[in-house]
């Protein structure tokens, strides 16, 4: 078995200018690579809700493209991302996979033998935080993205300035 740390993409990884896809807008947030590069035990997985592909407003193929420029800029600083698992449903479809349901680190379970409970969800939304603890995680709000809107109430373990605190915090948990 391994663990994991599963991660929010908008927000958390890269700047969430809104429903983004294009290259363009590709920006990484200040303090990822550093954090990232301190979780070099975990099996680090992305999971995202993507609504704007059921709404329309952009393809699969554009999302797959935006996430691959995410995936090689971080092969750059040799950080390896697993898998990628997305939701591209709209809310009012009540589907299985959209986060805050545990569908999607379920699915990195059975993929990677993850112990879930020895894993960690990191996301700048409270439905992150659900997803996590409904998945048996730890789970930590970073105040980059919507995490400042969002921390009110939120029953994150740990909230962290940036990934790179989140990171500390994981490694201190361990
Ligand atoms: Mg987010
Ligand atoms: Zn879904």
């Amino acid at each position: 078995m391994t663990k994991s740390v599963f991660l929010d993409r908008d927000g958390a990884l890269v700047e969430d200018v809104g429903y983004h896809h294009k290259l363009e807008d590709f920006k990484l947030i200040p303090n990822v690579v550093e954090g990232l590069r301190l979780l070099k035990t975990f099996k680090l997985i992305i999971v995202t809700n993507q609504s704007g592909i059921g709404r329309g407003f952009y393809k699969m193929e554009d999302f797959e493209n935006f996430s691959n420029h995410l995936i090689q800029e971080l092969k750059k600083h040799n950080i390896k991302i697993e898998k990628i698992y997305v939701c591209p449903h709209k809310p009012e479809d009540n589907c299985e996979c959209r986060k805050p349901k545990a569908k999607l680190i379920k699915d990195a379970e059975k993929d990677f033998d993850i112990d879930l409970s020895k894993s960690f969800m990191i996301g700048d939304k409270r439905i992150d935080i659900e997803m996590g603890h409904n998945a048996g995680c730890k789970s930590i709000l970073v105040l980059t993205g919507n995490g400042m809107k969002e921390k009110e109430n939120s029953e994150a373990n740990y909230v962290a300035r940036d990934l790179l605190d989140a990171a500390k915090w994981i490694l201190s948990e361990e």
